[in-house]
């Protein structure tokens, strides 16, 4: 029943003032109401269309023919890539330098976004689009859908707003947008703050952002190699985190807090407990009675810095009852310029000054 991607919804609200969009050549419906200027698009606009490049947007298909011919984006997305592998990349773009784009891009979501305001303010937002490219038609690029993030996020929040465009949902690609957006988080960029999608999520974004850290929890915990009969034998929490670098080294045991896990994952705590309830693979590994119960987490019985015991069997049914892929979606090796992995650049290191600069 639950979508995995963000932001799936089955009925369109019936005040929108755009019934359809043409995008490109895909025909759709809309579910919400946007805000685009009533001036150029009517209160009861049957179809607009939308530039799948630049988003530029018009209810009159000759206009919309001819700037498809002129589009200045025609050949590559704005802004920089960040990432590329299997086909499927992601730009990141300044709404400061790409206004006019941001806006049009953000007029275009609000039509499959159940959101009260739509972020006008694109200059204080980073946008990062999801891009295809078919390997046998290099020259053609599709747009598929999008994360924005605030370039000033107090509560170190990854991520603002997502939308996978309707015609291209339940492909799994909200969680590759997910998964790139913990990636470039300041918490893995400069040992920032650990963060998460802004609050409060909407329930389809909770849903999918349940599914998405669950399978981020099982990957880490199924993946990490390690002796943990040591660790059991010992009967305590062996790794103490002295940086929050420290336990990207993968752990070796399989007691661990909920602590741990959120270090190790660049998660937070309240997230991942949420994440944990649903794998039904750990319990406290203290007696109930002695357990101190104190922060968020308490209420799921699971104290932030409580040893668990993992069951990686029970893990492992959870992630084949989930048709859950071992392999993260989203590579390492595919990320580029300041956030490709560090033994990947080797001398000719990339300066991240080069990389963001000036694309038009
Ligand atoms: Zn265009």
């Amino acid at each position: 029943m639950a979508p995995s991607d963000p932001v799936s919804r089955t009925e369109p609200s019936t005040d929108r003032n755009v019934k359809h969009v043409v995008l490109g050549d895909l025909l759709f419906p809309t579910w919400y109401q946007s805000i685009y200027p009533e001036d150029l698009v009517n209160k009861d606009t049957d179809r607009l269309y939308v530039c799948r490049w630049c988003f530029r947007y018009s209810c009159d298909v000759h206009a919309y023919a001819q700037h498809t011919q002129l589009c200045q984006h025609r050949t590559t997305p704005p802004g920089t890539k960040v990432y590329d592998h299997g086909g499927y990349s992601v730009w990141e773009l300044d709404g400061e330098c790409h206004k006019l784009y941001a806006q049009n891009l953000s007029l275009f979501a609000k039509l499959f976004l159940d959101h009260k305001s739509v972020f006008f303010d694109v200059v204080s937002f980073l946008y990062y689009l999801l891009v295809f490219t078919d390997p046998n038609d290099p020259e053609n690029y599709y747009v598929l859908g999008f994360f924005s993030k605030e370039k000033l996020s107090w509560d170190a929040n990854n991520l603002a707003c997502i939308l996978v465009f309707p015609p291209y949902q339940h492909k799994q690609l909200g969680k590759l947008l997910m998964g790139v957006s913990y990636k470039i988080s300041s918490w893995e960029s400069d040992s920032g703050l650990i963060g998460g999608p802004e609050r409060p999520l909407s329930e389809m974004g909770h849903r999918s952002y349940t599914r998405f850290w669950q399978e981020r929890i099982a990957r880490y915990l199924l993946l990490q190699t390690g002796k943990p009969k040591e660790a059991e034998a010992s009967g305590s929490v062996p790794l103490k985190q002295k940086s929050p670098k420290a336990p990207k080294r993968k752990h070796t045991h399989e007691l661990m807090t909920v602590q741990d896990i959120g270090l190790a994952t660049g998660m937070l705590t309240e997230d991942v407990v949420t994440a944990l309830q649903g794998l039904g693979a750990v319990e406290p590994a203290t007696p109930a009675k002695k357990r101190r119960t104190k922060d968020s987490s308490a209420e799921a019985g699971l104290g932030a810095d409580e040893p668990l015991l993992v069951r990686k069997s029970k893990i492992l049914e959870w992630a084949k009852s989930h048709h859950m892929a071992l392999q993260d979606p989203v590579r390492d090796e595919g990320f580029l310029g300041k956030w490709a992995p560090v033994d990947s650049t080797e001398e000719s290191e990339v300066d991240s000054d080069d990389v963001d600069e000036d694309d038009g």
